[in-house]
């Protein structure tokens, strides 16, 4: 597997990042320092008052400290923190023999234990770690108390000394765990402010990937928008054989680079939350053979046969977001099209529980191609991530169509997933509930449509010379008559003269005057005229209520689906026919 971006691209900060916040090794040779400061100050002392043993001791404590430092700051901290801590801990057992009880140095086993918090990670395997210490430490303690002579059978040592050293043994340690206990409170206090910034950084990263993806998409619809419509106003053209080979080749490649700026801004929609399903009645069935269509063509050039089994209990209306739906299976068909060199490839829905308010229905692409191992089956979820091997190298992608579906199948409440196996093939699938509607007709999505707007008077207000010549053509082929402006103000101008328009699609951004200045104005002066927002921007479920906050009517993306503009002109168009109707009954 590989990731095509930097893998961080989408994380916040994880469980290693705040291991490196902790700076565990720089902690470790502090207290080997602290460690060896002690030693340091303490061996003197004991060589004042003959206590050779204890020094000899020390000065071996000494030596193994300086060794920790060293290889500590080579980079062996693994090795070096258990051998400190060891070090330590058996030191103290031994002085208990050697000084004996009454002198109080195994009360250091207590800023001993204060001190493994700070330099313990905070990984799962850490705990095991922490907990070994705590128990070895406590072990320690426990010989000592219960073992270890109240006074030293090793050195003489006189009462009044055994007084003192106690007095100072117990200051000492409650002085050194006072520091611990400090210093946990003091890094805790670093780390937790050094986590808040990482996570504000990741997520001022995040925003800024969003603005920019979000701008960019606005930037890049825009001229596609031209390019697609272009090429599909040409195949309507007389063309030699080669001209037909040549639009057939631009519409693939403009296809192919829509398709990839959509995944990646429906990407980034749903990371940020914005995506939101919006749910219509439709039938199912004859959605998924619509869906199919496209396909058919695209599976007889590759000579893989493509099977359809749609189970008739699924003949049924359903309220569901059906553009995503569809969206999620065309993923898996081009998938299935693209892995699988002969054999065929079967689409599936099938009826689960039919009960009176809902329909469980489980959908599956299954196909003969080159499977997945399981390895890689867990990761192919993943954002931008592909299988690279010899089958998988010459095809394009970029390794979102599957990370894109799992998350629009989440917002269904549903989830993908997938059997497989290398060589034989692979089957996605994954069960939906869906609600039924018991819609009236004109609720019903109409999927094929014969138009016509000989009725509809619409004024078309775009800055974008093609965008313009694009609609213009398109709505007059449904014969409708079509006026057009090229910035707000020009468009009331013309309203001034003319206006009985039934519809007007107009832009958001434009010179001199833009859309959401221009709706204003058309609002107070005619009501009634129905105003559809032609935007190339992203339009989300704030932007869309800000639209009809306005006074728009609806609105329809750049690059539009000529289905899209027929199907939301149409509308407009039923309403208007429905009122006319109405009209004349009243004066008859
Ligand atoms: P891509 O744009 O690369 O197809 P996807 O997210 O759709 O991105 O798929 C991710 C990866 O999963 C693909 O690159 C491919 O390696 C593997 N994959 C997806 N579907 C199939 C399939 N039907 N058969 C074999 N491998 C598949």
């Amino acid at each position: 597997m590989r990731a095509m971006n930097d893998p961080n691209f989408n994380k916040v900060p994880t469980a290693s990042l705040i291991t490196d916040i902790k700076e565990t090794s720089k902690r470790i040779q502090q207290l080997s320092y602290v460690a060896f400061i002690i030693c340091f100050i303490t061996i003197a002392s004991y060589l004042i008052y003959s206590l050779f043993i204890t020094a000899m001791l020390l000065g071996i404590l000494m030596v193994g400290i300086s060794i920790c430092i060293y290889y500590n700051r080579k980079g062996f901290q693994k090795i070096t923190k258990p051998v400190l801590l060891g070090l330590i801990m058996v030191f103290l057992l031994i002085t208990g023999f050697t000084n004996g009880l009454a002198a109080g140095g195994h009360l250091y086993y207590l800023p001993l234990l204060f001190a493994l918090p700070l330099i313990t990670e905070t990984t799962k395997s850490s705990k095991i770690e922490l907990g070994l210490y705590f128990i070895f430490n406590s072990l320690c303690f426990a010989i000592s108390v219960i073992f270890c002579p109240q006074k030293s059978t090793w050195q003489h040592i006189p009462d009044e000394m055994y007084q003192s050293m106690y007095y100072i043994n117990t200051c000492g340690s409650m002085l050194v765990s006072t520091i611990f206990v400090y210093f946990s409170y003091y890094f805790e206090k670093k780390y937790a402010t050094a986590l808040v910034n990482q996570i504000a950084r990741a997520e001022d990263a995040m925003h800024i990937r969003t603005r920019f993806l979000s701008n960019m998409g606005h930037e890049l619809r825009t001229p596609l928008n031209g390019i697609t419509g272009i090429t599909s106003l040409l195949k309507k053209e007389n063309l030699t054989n080669d001209q037909k080979e040549y639009v057939r080749l631009l519409k693939y490649c403009s296809d192919q680079m829509l398709n990839l700026v959509n995944d990646v801004l429906d990407f980034n929609k749903i990371e940020s939350g914005k995506l939101l399903l919006h749910p219509i009645a439709f039938n199912l069935k004859s959605v998924l053979q619509q869906a199919v269509l496209p396909f058919k063509y695209r599976y007889q050039e590759k000579k893989v046969g493509l099977q359809i089994e749609l189970n008739n209990d699924i003949d049924e209306l359903i309220l569901a977001d059906d553009l995503r739906l569809v969206q999620v299976l065309n993923n898996l068909l081009s998938n299935a099209l693209k892995f699988t060199l002969s054999g065929e490839v079967k689409l599936s829905a099938e009826c689960i529980i039919k009960e009176s308010k809902t329909i469980t229905i489980k959908f599956s692409v299954k196909d003969s191609g080159i499977g997945i191992d399981e390895e890689d089956q867990k990761k192919i979820f993943e954002s931008f991530e592909q299988v690279i091997n010899e089958n998988t190298r010459l095809q394009e992608g970029a390794g979102l169509g599957l990370a894109i579906s799992q998350r629009l199948l989440e917002l269904m409440n549903s989830k993908l997933q997938v059997v497989s196996e290398p060589g034989k093939g692979s089957t996605f699938f994954f069960t939906c509930k869906f609600s039924r509607a018991y819609a009236s007709s004109e609720q019903v999505f109409q999927t094929k449509i014969d138009y016509d707007f000989k009725n509809m008077s619409i004024l078309v207000v775009e800055d974008n010379p093609i965008n313009k010549m694009i609609v213009t053509k398109m709505l007059k082929d449904c014969n409708a008559y079509v006026e057009t402006a090229t910035n707000g103000k020009i468009a009331l101008e013309l309203l001034l003269i003319k206006s009985d328009f039934n519809l007007i699609l107009l832009d958001l951004q434009m010179p001199e005057m833009d859309g959401y200045e221009a709706i204003l104005h058309m609002k107070k002066m005619y009501r009634d005229i129905p105003v559809l927002a032609f935007t190339a921007s992203l339009v989300d479920e704030p932007m869309k209520n800000e639209l009809l906050m306005l006074g728009f009517d609806g609105y329809i993306t750049k690059p539009f689906k000529t289905a899209e503009l027929y199907d939301k002109v149409n509308k407009i168009n039923m309403v208007n026919m429905q009122m006319e109707k109405y009209l004349q009954l009243i004066n008859n």
